[in-house]
């Protein structure tokens, strides 16, 4: 491993314990290559969880937010801002939704969301109908404000936090049956992620999202799509709905939007907006113009046959990576992908073990996310050189060749005291 470090004493002495940071820092990026502060490059598997899809220091990203910084970081939503218009016009005219809330986080777009469902229903139908039932999904993720985490299908989030907000019940993912029960004239919303991403890169079949947007019709709820991970052309459309045949009648986003510059997006239809008024909800910073300029260029950028297509190529030159990696290391016991979301399932030997693998990978110059403790997750940048993908796959054999057999058996030396 790489220096033991003063950073490490510093994060536990002055930083709140909710992380447990790799044994690196990262102090500069370029593409899909970063470098730690002892000058070590990495492949960049990650994107900062699936963040910067473009890349890091893309340069026209940099151009746009210098440009920007030089003009107007901040006004406040009591003034409108041309940034922020720009961008809304550009995310209406590219998808169903007629207009943009925005936010500067994937929990905050998600709350914004739940809450209009919550209204659009009490104002359609009064209050007696108590028609505030949401639905929900075992191992989904949608954020961490208490509403959120209540709302997501993974208890150990919301532990200890009580009491938690009510009216919300969970079913098993990609079970059409236990969500056609679950629906019914109580149910005011039906949140889900297209491909489930922390809760392990699950897609949903088209069948079962099929079956949400009848249920939901039927039943006059709306049809939320969690598209926080998966929006902004991760699965190799702009936004993963695209791909599905479904149209949900509310989508937030937010990780790729602003290639790391913190901002979110609610995007619905006039009618389900007009349920919100001046002053039922806001925020200081959502769409501020710093972080909606660039987001507006990310869009513009991502937002191209070549880009998208790209995606497509990638991903299968992922999965063709993998396998051939699987071959020969028997790892896996499953591949999935959407897109450049891809998630390697352990085998049975290797159960668990998904930390430890990014932290060998990373001793070899790879950084890789996970999904649980037996998904590897790859979430490589959209642009990524095919140099950069073949270099980083060399790297993680080479990783797991030398480092297997501490992995198989008992392997806590391997980990970094955490
Ligand atoms: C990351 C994520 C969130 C939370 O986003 P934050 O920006 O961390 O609040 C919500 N939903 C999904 C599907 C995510 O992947």
């Amino acid at each position: 491993m790489a220096t033991p470090y003063l950073s490490r004493i510093t994060f536990n002495s002055v930083m709140v314990p909710v992380y447990a940071p790799a044994p690196i820092v990262p102090v500069r990026g370029q593409g899909s290559r970063v470098w730690d502060s002892d000058g070590r490059d990495y492949i960049d598997f990650t994107s900062g969880i699936a963040v910067t899809a473009l890349g890091h220091s893309h340069p026209e990203l940099v151009a746009t937010l210098a440009q920007q910084a030089g003009q107007l970081w901040h006004a406040s939503n009591v003034f409108t801002n041309l940034p922020i218009l720009r961008l809304a016009t550009r995310l209406t005219e590219a998808t169903f939704a007629d207009c943009a809330f925005f936010a500067n986080s994937g929990a905050e777009a998600n709350e914004a969301a739940l809450k209009l469902a919550r209204r659009v229903a009490f104002d359609r139908f009064g209050a007696s109908a108590k028609k505030e039932k949401i639905v929900a999904f075992q191992q989904s993720f949608h954020g961490r404000t208490l509403f959120t985490v209540s709302v997501g299908g993974q208890q150990k989030y919301s532990d200890g936090f009580g009491p938690l907000p009510e009216g919300i019940a969970h079913v098993p993912f990609n079970d059409v049956e236990a969500a056609r029960q679950l629906i019914d004239d109580g149910t005011c919303a039906v949140i889900v992620e297209p491909v489930q991403g922390e809760g392990g890169v699950i897609p949903a079949s088209r069948d079962f999202l099929r079956a949400l947007r009848e249920a939901c019709t039927q039943h006059e709820a709306l049809l939320i799509f969690d598209e926080v991970q998966t929006g902004i052309g991760r699965t190799g459309t702009l936004f993963s709905y695209m791909g599905t045949g479904v149209t949900p009648d509310i989508l937030t986003s937010a990780k790729a939007l602003g290639n790391g510059l913190p901002i979110a997006t609610m995007l619905t239809t006039r009618e389900i907006a007009s349920h919100f008024s001046a002053g039922t909800h806001g925020s200081t910073y959502g769409g501020n113009p710093l972080a909606a300029a660039v987001a507006d260029k990310v869009v513009e950028l991502v937002n191209t046959h070549s880009v998208l297509e790209g995606v497509r190529d990638r991903s299968k030159h992922v999965l063709a990576s993998l396998r051939s990696i699987n071959s020969r290391i028997g790892l896996f016991r499953e591949l999935r992908a959407a897109g450049l979301l891809v998630g390697a399932e352990l085998s049975e030997s290797f159960a668990g073990k998904a930390r430890q693998i990014m932290d060998v990978a990373l001793d070899h110059g790879v950084m890789l996310l996970n999904a649980g403790p037996n998904v590897v997750r790859f979430a490589p940048a959209l642009n990524i050189p095919y140099e950069c993908l073949d270099e980083g796959f060399a790297r993680l054999e080479r990783a797991l060749e030398t480092q297997l057999p501490t992995l198989s058996t008992e392997s806590a030396s391997l980990a970094m005291p955490r």
